[in-house]
């Protein structure tokens, strides 16, 4: 008779413990959902429909990219056309129309003077 409580005792600790740990999944699944929204990855500098084709042709044509292939040595944050904006937002470029990440690059790069 103890021996039965016992096991429903450890059968029902099993199963409030399965019940937490799939609670803590949930919870894991739901923050990671969210962590790509808070703005730590950057500004989004990708819409381009206020463009004008001549715009849009002009950025592709100088091989903007948004993440540049040469990291932090060369991006548009350290090239000499490039204006910051504020803080979390895109920045300027005086060849290229339109937003610009700080992270992105193209062929037109020059060091800053
Ligand atoms: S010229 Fe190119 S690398 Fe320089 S700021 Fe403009 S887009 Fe960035």
């Amino acid at each position: 008779m103890m021996k039965k409580n016992d096991k429903l005792t450890r059968r029902e600790l099993i199963r409030r413990g399965a019940g937490l740990g799939a609670a803590t999944i949930g919870l894991l699944v739901l923050g990671s959902g969210t962590s790509g929204c808070g703005g730590e990855e950057g500004p989004n500098c990708n819409d381009t429909s206020g463009l004008t084709p001549q715009q849009q042709s002009t950025r592709s044509s100088l091989g903007y990219v948004a993440q540049s292939p040469y990291g932090t040595q060369k991006n548009c944050t350290n090239c000499n056309f490039y204006t910051a904006g504020g803080a979390q937002q895109c920045g300027s470029c005086t060849l290229i129309a339109g937003p610009i990440d700080p992270n992105a690059y193209c062929n037109s790069w020059a060091a800053k003077a």
